[in-house]
This record gives structure tokens, sequence and C-alpha cells, in this order.
């Protein structure tokens, strides 16, 4: 009984050298596996990494994989309008499947521009009013001369083409030089009249000194990827060749670059020189 119970001591003893035993191997795989295991997940984080960054170089800054990623939105936008160009650049904005808006001049709507104003409204563009005569000493003689010019144009629109335009663009802007004696006081009655004007944040210098096709890419290029929401200022005044022949380029790098097409109404905010 004694020996039984010894032997079984033994045994017992035995068993746990056996235990222990196993428990050391087992650990032992236990901690390769797990160095392995480590290894190669440190090996698939780099390999992520490093796709992460190729994205990110490929397609610019806010569209990484971690998909935290802004929703991009280009507002191209043309001054000036319509002209002997408009239906070529509503030719290559069709084929690119892009949206824009069309910053228009009144006195410029004879019957031939009507159907170009109607294809632009057709073909889901935006029209906002510009001016009626674009000459600086008429528009911007008193403030009432420049809310008659305004006004000139949206009750045109309203006429022949039964179309409530909500935006205006100032000529030469709202920080013109012309507008500031009565800035204020015009911007309040535009708000009254339920418009909302809007400049640009990005400035593709088409009408200034002698533009080439690169001097419109480079000054585009330059700024629009500071915004999530790039507002273009471009023109359609029937002497911007070089426009049209950079705007096929100017869309397809903002598409490759994430951003989609906006018509500028549709934009969070409008887009103001001043605060
Ligand atoms: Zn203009």
């Amino acid at each position: 009984m004694l020996n039984k119970t010894n032997n079984n001591k033994h045994s017992d003893v035995k068993d746990t050298k056996n235990v222990s035993s196993w428990t050391f191997k087992e650990k032992l795989f236990c901690v390769t596996a797990l160095l392995i295991v480590s290894v190669c997940m440190l090996m698939e984080r780099a390999g992520y990494k490093n796709r992460e960054i190729k994205e990110t170089e490929s397609y610019g800054v806010n569209n990484s994989l971690s998909g935290t990623e802004n929703k991009k939105t280009a507002f191209l936008t043309f001054d000036d309008g319509p002209s002997t160009l408009t239906a070529s650049y509503l030719d290559i904005l069709k084929e690119e499947g892009a949206k824009a808006t069309f910053f228009i001049i009144g006195q410029q709507v004879d019957d031939d521009m009507s159907r170009i104003i109607n294809r632009e409204i057709d073909e889901g563009h935006e029209i906002g009013i510009h001016t009626y005569c674009h000459e600086a000493n008429v528009i911007y003689a008193t403030e009432d001369s420049c809310y008659k010019d305004v006004m000139k144009i949206k009750d045109q629109l309203e006429r022949q083409f039964n179309y409530e335009a909500k935006l205006v663009r100032f000529p030469w802007g709202s920080a013109n030089g012309y507008i500031s004696p009565f800035r204020a006081n015009i911007i309040d009655r535009i708000h009254k009249s339920g418009l909302e004007y809007e400049d640009w944040n990005v400035s593709a210098e088409d009408s200034v000194g002698t533009p080439t096709v690169d001097s419109i890419l480079n000054n585009v290029r330059k700024d629009y990827k500071k915004y999530d929401e790039p507002v273009i200022l471009m023109h359609d005044s029937g002497c911007n060749k070089k426009t049209l022949e950079a705007l096929r380029t100017i869309i397809r790098e903002l598409k490759a670059d994430g951003y989609s097409f906006g018509t500028l109404s549709e934009r969070e905010n409008p887009c103001h020189f001043l605060e």
C-alpha cells in the first residue's frame, strides 16, 4: 500500500516532470510562433504603409487609403460669355462629364447666343449674372447704376429664358476699387434681392497679358490643391482660345486628384474675397 502510494507519488513526480517538460516545449513553440506572427504582421504593415504612401503620391494628399478623405468638388467658372467659343467649351464639358458656371454679359445675348444660353441650361450648367454692359464707368458710377446693371440681366434671364439666377459675380471681383465707396450697401441690396455674390480662389489669369496654355495650366495647378472646393476663374470672351485648349487637361488633372465638379450655387459656402 505504502509502496503503491510511493509509486504513485513517484509516478506523480515523473508526470509532473513530463508536464513541466512539455510546458517548456510548448512555451518555446508558442514564443517561436508568436515571433513569426509578429514578424509577419510587421512586414504586412510595412507593405501597407508603402501602398498608402504610393497612393497618396499618385492621387494627392487628401486621398489616402485611410478612409478619412474629404469630398472634393471643383467649381469651374467662366466670365464674359456667351461667345463664339462657348459651344466648344460646352463640347469639352460634355465629353468630360463636368459641370460649370457661366457668368454672362447680358448685352451679348442676341438670337444666336440665346441658343447657346439655352444649351448651357439644358446641359445642366449654371448661369450667373456678370454684368449687362461690362463698362466700369457705367456699372460702378453709383450704387444705383451697379444695382440696375445686375437687375437688368436678372430680368433678362427670367423673361427670355424663364431662368432664375442665384449668383452674381461683380466685374473685377467684389473687392475692386470702383465698388469700394458703396460695397456694403450694394451687397446688402443684392442679398435682399435673393442673390448671392461669388468671387474665386483660383485664377487661370487667362485675361491678363498674353496667356499661353502652359501659363493657364500652371496658374490653376499652383492653387487648386489648397482647397477642397476650389472656385476656378476662367474666361469665355471669344478671344480665350488658350483657355479652350487648356480646359480638357485642367478637368482631367482635377479628376485624377479626386475632384468632382459642381455648379457654384451647390457650394457649401459662397466664395468671398472679404468677409
Ligand atoms: Zn468680366
